[in-house]
Formats: structure tokens, C-alpha cells, sequence
């Protein structure tokens, strides 16, 4: 925390979703929630202090399932979220432990539930695991509601605020969430919450700016307090100074006029200034998503992640149930391509039917396709209702995180029993679609020019490169700023894939978030990549770049960058070549 002779203070914590706001704060914390004492109880109490505590549970779970059927659908995804909640409500480890914990040591019910929620918090920070870590915030969460019953604290309704405000929280649950009008709600910070915390996801999918992970952020600010929040970085700004203010009202200016400026030009062709046409396309999770792919600029979907619907089933889907989501998907992008990749799930994309048994490292475990050759009847599933797609769309299919020949091999196999099946079942599909691998495991890398005797194309993913070729977990936040793109050893790697590629002629799509990056576009240029995939809100800045680069002159940046020794001098090198382009350079980068 930094503090100025102005009263100006400045606290850095994690960047739950990017973007800037300016607004006055408004607290919705529940008073009195951390300020709970223990008391103790005699023997003739005990039965009414487990009423008053099965009471606060009923009264949380109520206010839960109103939630929960009023929920607005563009933030439908938090079902989930809330649901995982109902449960730990009734959780045998929080619920029986406390009204245990109320008659054995004779205390009050408050600080029964929280004894009993700290070992409980304790037990999953020891976990390896950082799925199940970020699981202390859903009992924080829960606990935080049934105390607030106990008490008796007032809640705050965010539904009810009537005015432009930031939000100013200890937390904010997926239920406060949930509530959240975004015309009202200008952003929001908390001191809890890390960057797998289901709040950063649920700040992600609202879009609005924010931090998480501040500490003491509630203590500092009062209501009515002006606060700048830079999601971006990751900053929240209390009671700014002039400057500072001027400073980030312009910032935000510039900002906006620039993103509507590009927007305004997301529809034309992404062209350097020598002619070279770029295809940039779009990386989507939900069939819903095409409409902003497509309003943003995208031609096609270069990735389909489809282990989503795994996941929001809690089952494994049925054939026909895969079919009919792939046909409206390829569907809606005719006569453009979808690229289908098959499962990748456990790694970060885990789920308790799925997970038989606990890995120590899921990242390097039974993930992608090494459980789908394990599972081979999930896998014959999906890559059957694929081919029935694939006679009514534009398709290509696309295997994730292949390690060596052999699994190439072994997907070939599988594909032809899944060829045989529904020559059987006599169902209409159709077999001769492009087969393409991820390369985003080193090894792959390393041996794409063998790969390639045996695919159409390759598409880097350069979001599990970085993280193994550098040793870098892609979610820790403390080794974050050692995850870097433009380390020499990631350009390497992707130039090794792409010379591969060329000398095989098989295609080369670039799906990693640093295809989505203005910085890292010169080098991909450079090194002839063309077909690039991402996020669509990437699109219309990284369209912009292409537009403004030669590809001879980024042909030669690229072999003078090719031979640096480290991510700074490339960083540095390439803002020095592009400064007059690249949006918002140094201190003012805010995209
Ligand atoms: C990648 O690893 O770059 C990628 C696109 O896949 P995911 O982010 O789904 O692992
Ligand atoms: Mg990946």
C-alpha cells in the first residue's frame, strides 16, 4: 500500500477482469460479520443454540433459491456456482461438524461454524491441487451467509442500489454477484478472491472492471469515497489527487474513443500494408458466443474448447446430445469453418465425476487426449458426433496436448472404430475432414516435422507452451511475471513448428492468447504465420496492428529479434519498432 502527503492511496492486488472505472465507492459488507465473539453455553442451551443455527442455514439456503430462480440468463453460468453452494450448506463437514462442535465444547453457534469452516479452510489449503484450493473461498463464502443470519445483519441488497457506484466489498459471493445490474454497477473490488476464484471468473463474465485480492480494501475506503479501479493492472486507487485523476480520466477517454474506433473498423480485412492477408479468428466456449465472434470481426471459429458442456452436465453426454450442439454451431457459421477440439479436460477444466483418481500435478497428468485414448468410449462419443457434424458443416477436428507419434497414431485408430460404427449404425457423416494436433507440449514441438507426416495442420497453443516449456503454472500468481511470450525459448519453439509446418506443407494456426497480443504480432508475422485465433475481443486491436505492419519489414525484425537473448531485449525491441503503432505503450497500457 502506498500513501500520499494528498491522502491519495494506492493498492495493488490481482486483476480480476481488465478495464478502468472512476466512480464513488459504495460498501456492501455485512456489519459485524468478522467481529463475532465466543461465548459459552450450558447444557439446557444446547438444543436451542443447533436451532438457532439450523435456522440461519434454512434462511440462507431460502434466500439462495430465490436467487437462484430469478437469476438473470446473461450471467446464467453462476447456477453453477450457487449450486455448489447448496450443497456445502448441508456439507457433512460444515453443517453435522458444527452442531456437533455446538454441544462437545459448549459455545455458541457462531464460533462453532467458524472453528469448524477454519479446519475445514485448512484442510483444502494443503491440498496440491489449485482447483480445490480456490475451494476456501466458497467456504468463506457460505460461512459469511449463515453468519450474517446469526447475527442478524442487515444485508445490504445490490439489487437495490439506484445509483453509479463502485462496489466496495470483503467479498462478493456469486449470490451478491448475481445481482449485480451492470448499468448501475461500474465495477467492483474486494479484499478476497485470487486469480481461480469462482469471483474472478464471475468479474470476467460480467465484463465490468475489477481487483480482487486487496486485504484491507474495505478497511480504507468509505462510502462516497472517489475511487479509480484498474482492472488492467490490478490497482485500485483510494481518494485519487488531481493529477492522478486528470491522469486516468484521460486515459479512460483515450480509451474508449480508441476501442469504438477499432470496433467501427472490425469489419475490414486484416491486411498488412504490403498486401498480406491475415485470417483471424475467433476461440469460443459456448455456442452463444458466435454472434459477439462475428459482430467483432471474426471469419471463423479456429477454436471450439468443447469441454464445457462436460463440465455444465456433470455427466458425460450423450452422442446425440454432442450432435445436435456441434450442428447448430456449424451451422450458424456457414459457409465458414468451426474447428471442433476434442476433450481437454482435467488440467484446470477438472470435474469430480471425472477425476477418478487425485493427480499431484493434473497438469501433467491424465489430461486431453491421454484421457480420452484411457476412456475410449467418451472419446468414440464425441468423435462421432463430430463426423455426423461434419456432413452438415465446415469442420476441422482438432486433437490437444498430442505429446509423441504414437498418440497420433492411436487418435487415427479410434477415429476409424468411431468411422465403423456409424457405417453400422448406417447414420449420414462424412470421414474426410482436415485432422489437426495442438502443439503446446514441447515435445510436440520438438518433433513437429514428424507430426506433420501424419496431420493436415497445426494450431500452437501457445497458453500450455509457455507454462511447459518454461515451468511456469499458468495460474500461479506468484510466478506470473515469469510467464512471458516473447521468452526466446517460447519464439524458438514456435518457429522450430512453424519451419515444420512449411517444409511439410501442412497448415499452422496460432490459438494461444498471444496470438491476441498487438505486441507479439510483428514476430508472428515474421515468421509467415497467417491464420491466427483468439478471443473475439481481441480482434478489432490486433486487426488494427496487422494493418499497420509490413510483412517484409517484420520478416526482418523477426531474424534480428531471433537472435536476443532475453524476453526484455525482445520486449524492448520490438517497442522501439512498433511505438508509433502499438496501442498504448509503457505507462498508458491499458488494453
Ligand atoms: C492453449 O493452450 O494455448 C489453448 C488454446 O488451449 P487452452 O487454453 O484451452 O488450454
Ligand atoms: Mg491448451
Amino acid at each position: 500500500m502506498n500513501t500520499s502527503t494528498s491522502g491519495q492511496i494506492i493498492v495493488k492486488g490481482i486483476s480480476g477482469s481488465p478495464g478502468i472505472c472512476i466512480g464513488k465507492a459504495y460498501l456492501v459488507d455485512k456489519e459485524g460479520v468478522n467481529l463475532i465473539k465466543r461465548y459459552p453455553i450450558n447444557d439446557a442451551q444446547i438444543s436451542n443454540e443447533i436451532d438457532r443455527f439450523k435456522q440461519a442455514v434454512s434462511k440462507a439456503k431460502n434466500d439462495y433459491a430465490r436467487i437462484i430462480e430469478s437469476i438473470d440468463k446473461a450471467i446464467e453460468d453462476n447456477i453453477d456456482i450457487l449450486e455448489t453452494h447448496m450443497v456445502l450448506f448441508e456439507d457433512k463437514m460444515l453443517y453435522e461438524r458444527t452442531i456437533d462442535t455446538i454441544s462437545i465444547d459448549k459455545i455458541n453457534a457462531e464460533w462453532a461454524l467458524r472453528k469448524v469452516a477454519g479446519k475445514a479452510k485448512s484442510m483444502f489449503q494443503q491440498i496440491d491441487d489449485p482447483y480445490l484450493k480456490a475451494r476456501v473461498n466458497d467456504i468463506d463464502q457460505v460461512m459469511d451467509k449463515i453468519m450474517a443470519n446469526l447475527i442478524g445483519a442487515q444485508d445490504k441488497k445490490i439489487s437495490d442500489i439506484n445509483k453509479r457506484v463502485i462496489l466496495v466489498a470483503h467479498d462478493i459471493s456469486p449470490a451478491d454477484a448475481s445481482q449485480i445490474q451492470l448499468e448501475r454497477i461500474k465495477g467492483f473490488v474486494t479484499d478476497r478472491g485470487g486469480k481461480d476464484s469462482h469471483t474472478s471468473i464471475i468479474a470476467k463474465s460480467l465484463k465490468i472492471p475489477s481487483v480482487l485480492g486487496l486485504g484491507k480494501a474495505t478497511v480504507n475506503v468509505k462510502n462516497d469515497d472517489i475511487l479509480i479501479v484498474d482492472g488492467s493492472a490490478g490497482i485500485l486507487i483510494i481518494n485519487p489527487d488531481e493529477d492522478t485523476l486528470f491522469d486516468y480520466v484521460e486515459r479512460l477517454t483515450r480509451f474508449e474513443i480508441y476501442r469504438a474506433g477499432l470496433e467501427r473498423e472490425s469489419h475490414l480485412p486484416a491486411i498488412t500494408k504490403d498486401g498480406v492477408v491475415l485470417n483471424l479468428m475467433a476461440n469460443i466456449e459456448l455456442v452463444e458466443e458466435i454472434v459477439a465472434a462475428k459482430d467483432y470481426g471474426a471469419t471463423d471459429i479456429g477454436l471450439f474448447r468443447t469441454e464445457f458442456l462436460y463440465l455444465d452436465l456433470r455427466r458425460f453426454p450423450t452422442e446425440d446430445e454432442l450432435f445436435c450442439k456441434y450442428k447448430e454451431l456449424v451451422e450458424l457459421m456457414l459457409p465458414h469453418s468451426v474447428t471442433i477440439r476434442t476433450l481437454d479436460i482435467n488440467g484446470d477444466k477438472v470435474n469430480s465425476y471425472l477425476s477418478v483418481v487425485e493427480e499431484a500435478n493434473p497438469s501433467l497428468g491424465l489430461r486431453a487426449v491421454r484421457f480420452c485414448l484411457e476412456n475410449e468410449a467418451v472419446f468414440i462419443t464425441q468423435l462421432k458426433a463430430i463426423l455426423r457434424a461434419a456432413a452438415i458443416g465446415n469442420i476441422k477436428l482438432l486433437i490437444p496436448m498430442i505429446s509423441c507419434v504414437e498418440e497420433i497414431l492411436q487418435v487415427k485408430q479410434i477415429i476409424q472404430k468411431a468411422v465403423q460404427d456409424l457405417e453400422h449404425e448406417k447414420k449420414v457423416f462424412n470421414k474426410d475432414i482436415p485432422l489437426g494436433i495442438m502443439i503446446e507440449v514441447p515435445s510436440a514441438s520438438i518433433m513437429a516435422d514428424y507430426l506433420a507426416e501424419h496431420v493436415d495442420f497445426f494450431s500452437i497453443g501457445t497458453n500450455d507452451l509457455i507454462q511447459y516449456s518454461l515451468a511456469i503454472d499458468r495460474r500461479n500468481p506468484q510466478v506470473a511475471h515469469l510467464y512471458q511470450a516473447l521468452n526466446p525459448a517460447v519464439l524458438r519453439m514456435i518457429k522450430m513448428t512453424c519451419d515444420a509446418a512449411k517444409k511439410k506443407g501442412i497448415d499452422i494456426v496460432m490459438c494461444g492468447e498471444m496470438a491476441g497480443d498487438p505486441i507479439n504480432i510483428p514476430v508472428l508475422i515474421g515468421m509467415g504465420l497467417t491464420d491466427l485465433s483468439m478471443n473475439s475481443a481481441s480482434i478489432p486491436v490486433v486487426k488494427n496492428m496487422i494493418r499497420n505492419i509490413d510483412s517484409r519489414k517484420a520478416k526482418s525484425h523477426m531474424k534480428k529479434i531471433m537472435v536476443l537473448n532475453t524476453a526484455k531485449e525482445i520486449t524492448d525491441y520490438i517497442i522501439n519498432e512498433y511505438k508509433d503503432i502499438l496501442p498504448f505503450v509503457g505507462e498508458d497500457e491499458i488494453l
